[in-house]
This record gives structure tokens, C-alpha cells and sequence, in this order.
């Protein structure tokens, strides 16, 4: 290419991305650091909760290309221009973890890489924005003084329309917990893992639903006895018509109270099921009893169908229910995926995760806070904590 075509085919193409250009052909291109490269890798599907808000939850990668400390003073989510979400330094320093690890810190090493772990949730009424921006104010240490102060966008994005996928309970009766359940709890949804060469987050809506007795207690009797928790041997139910894509069994029931050790990943779901609904859709039902699970890949299944009882084989500290939506049928290597319940009725809340730790971990009743009326929520995806009723109530 010629030069003089290549300085209007450069200037055209600022021109088109709003970079000035001078009007007679020489381009004045700005140019700034970015020490922070931002990434999105799995757009947001934006999903209704249970709170009857529209939540995008997804993640931005932060890596810091510098040879100092980047902390991070605050962070705004921007809408289609409008900021839809302000972050400052402390709400910063609890979503933002070092890959790999479980801790968040609002500091990045240098040349380290951060996960930002987001809920936006966007004000009644509000239209889902077409694109999302991120706007980083950071202190570089590497910095010269007096230009450490570094304001960049980036980790653009536009959210996902695809269908939300309708389902009914995966269990029926009263007083159940969904724990662990989206969006700023730190189990599941931060559940990022390095799996086939590239980090997914499988269970970003996952829900371990849990069961309380009449007392408000998850278990009575001795802790290490599987028939002590109010949920075990509850009969499982495919959530909509589907077919058989995995089928585990053969794992034996673990000692409530202590995490197995040396579980792999393949065990890790313990006797499970996942069931494909069509449409790029697959619902992974884990930790159930051996002897209660008939199906083999590729059975037929209906909707209400019961496809295994709760157990607490796996992975697991105390007999529940996992269940979660995802994009293929690798429990792990999916992109985890928003899903609505059709129709729940929302009792009451309890405390907040810890409260439910520690009434797990003594058997003593939960403190919760009964709703009068109760909520009754249609094609939701139930938030964390609630106390939930569910189909027929
Ligand atoms: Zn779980």
C-alpha cells in the first residue's frame, strides 16, 4: 500500500473510532497508558431474581502489565454511557480476587492477574444496556510521582440475550434454604476454575438447597448421621423434559461433618445426574444416593419426574441437593448459566452465610426472619439465603 493511502486509511479508521483526527490528513492520535488490561470472557445473560431486579453477573478480568502495585481506588460500571454500578476502594477489595486464590484484595501484585466478580443490578424500569464499560481509577507504585494516579475503560462487552431457560423445582415441600445461591455469596459464583485449558465458571448460579426442620434446624441427632438432616433421602425431580446426558454412580455416602479429601474431579458431583433441555441447556442435579438413581445417558426423562434422592456423596459436607444450569455437559468446563423457577413461595431469610455455617456446623436452630405475607415469586432465579417453599406448597 502506498503511503499517502495509508495515512487516510489509518485516519479513516481513528475517524470511525472517534480518536481526533486533524482535517488535512496527519492524524493526532492520543496515546495513554493502560497498565490494566481488561477482559471480559463470558458476557452477562441477564436474568430476573427472586428480588424481582434484573442482575447481570459475570466477570472482569484485571492484569496488572506493570512493574509495581496496582491499587485499586475505585471502579464504575458503565451502561451505554450511564454508570449503572459505582464500586469504591472497600466494595473493590470484596470482589476482587488474585486468580487462583480465594482471597480478595483490592491490590494487584505486579504482573499478576485479578477477578472481578460483579452483580449489577439495574433500577426498576431500567433498559438493559447494549454495552458495558469499565472505568479503573488505580495508584501505580512503578509509577513516576506525580503520574501514579491512572484513570483507563475497558473490558467491553455487550450482555447476552439468549433465552433464560423456564424450569420447575428440582424439589417439593417446605422450609428449604438456598445456599449458596447468587449473587454475592463466595462459594459458587467465584467458583472459577482452570479446566481444559481455560477458567470457567460453571457454577456461577448454583444452589446447595438445604433443608430446616419445624425447629429451624438443618440437622437434629448426631452430626456425622446421614438421617439426622431434615433433606436426606428427599426424592430429587428433573426440573423439565430432557434427556440424559450423564449418569453417576456407584460413590458411597460420605461422613457428614468433615469435607472428604482427596476427591477427584470426576467424583466431585458424587452420584449425579445431567440432564439435557435442549437449547444448549444441561442441569447438573449432584450429591445424590447411589441406589436411588435408575437413569442411564441417553433415557428420556419428563418434567416432575423423580430421577434420585439427596444424599451427601461427593464432594460434600452435609447431605443437600447442588443444582445448576450450565452450557454443556462437562459439570465443570460449562459456562454457568441464569435459569427461572416458574413459580416459589419465599417464607422468610435467614441471617446471612455465616449464621447458616454455623447452624450447620452445631445443629442449632437458624434465626430466621419469617416475610408475613409470604413472597409468592414466578420465573425467578431464587436469591441467597432465602427460606423457600416449593411447588406444591
Ligand atoms: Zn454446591
Amino acid at each position: 500500500m502506498q503511503s499517502a493511502s495509508r495515512t487516510f486509511f489509518v485516519c479513516v479508521l481513528f475517524l470511525i473510532t472517534a480518536v481526533d483526527c486533524s482535517r488535512f490528513g496527519r492524524c493526532q492520535v492520543s496515546q495513554e497508558m493502560t497498565p490494566l488490561l481488561l477482559t471480559v470472557h463470558d458476557a452477562p445473560v441477564p436474568f430476573k431474581g427472586s428480588d424481582g431486579l434484573v442482575h447481570l453477573v459475570y466477570e472482569v478480568w484485571l492484569a496488572n502489565i506493570s512493574s509495581g502495585e496496582a491499587d485499586i481506588q475505585d471502579i464504575d460500571v458503565i451502561g451505554d454511557g450511564a454508570v449503572v454500578q459505582r464500586l469504591d476502594a472497600t466494595a473493590v477489595s470484596h470482589r476482587l480476587q488474585p486468580a487462583g486464590l480465594r482471597e480478595s484484595s483490592a491490590v494487584l501484585t505486579r504482573g499478576t492477574q485479578s477477578i472481578l466478580f460483579l452483580n449489577v443490578i439495574l433500577p426498576n424500569g431500567t433498559p438493559i444496556p447494549k454495552q458495558l464499560l469499565h472505568r479503573v481509577k488505580a495508584h501505580y507504585s512503578a509509577a513516576p510521582p506525580g503520574r501514579q494516579e491512572i484513570v483507563e475503560s475497558g473490558g467491553a462487552t455487550t450482555p447476552d440475550l439468549q433465552p433464560v431457560v423456564r424450569i420447575s423445582a428440582p424439589l417439593r415441600g417446605d422450609r428449604y434454604v438456598s445456599a449458596d445461591s447468587c449473587c454475592d455469596s463466595t462459594r459458587h459464583m467465584r467458583a472459577a476454575m482452570p479446566i481444559n485449558g481455560r477458567v470457567y465458571v460453571a457454577q456461577r448460579y448454583a444452589v446447595d438447597w438445604e433443608q430446616l426442620d419445624v425447629d429451624n434446624r438443618i440437622y437434629a441427632g448426631p452430626r456425622e448421621k446421614l438421617e439426622s438432616y431434615t433433606i436426606f433421602g428427599k426424592p430429587v425431580y428433573a426440573v423439565a423434559d430432557g434427556v440424559v446426558a450423564v449418569a453417576v454412580t456407584g460413590l458411597p455416602e460420605q461422613t457428614p461433618g468433615k469435607y472428604p479429601t482427596n476427591i477427584s474431579i470426576e467424583e466431585a458431583d458424587g452420584n449425579a445426574i445431567i440432564e439435557d433441555l435442549g437449547g444448549h441447556h444441561f442441569a447438573c442435579y449432584a450429591h445424590m444416593q447411589s441406589s436411588s438413581i435408575h437413569l442411564h445417558r441417553g433415557d428420556k426423562v419428563k418434567a416432575g419426574q423423580v430421577i434420585g434422592l439427596v444424599g451427601n456423596s461427593g464432594n460434600s459436607v452435609a447431605p443437600h441437593l447442588h443444582f445448576h444450569v450450565m452450557s454443556s455437559e462437562l459439570s465443570l468446563a460449562s459456562n454457568g448459566l441464569p435459569y427461572q423457577i416458574d413459580a416459589f413461595k419465599v417464607t422468610g431469610a435467614t441471617p446471612g452465610t455465616e449464621a447458616f455455617d454455623e447452624a450447620e456446623e452445631k445443629g442449632t436452630p437458624l434465626a430466621v426472619k419469617a416475610f408475613s405475607p409470604p413472597h409468592v415469586v414466578e420465573d425467578s432465579l431464587p436469591l441467597d439465603q432465602l427460606i423457600i417453599s416449593l411447588t406444591p406448597w
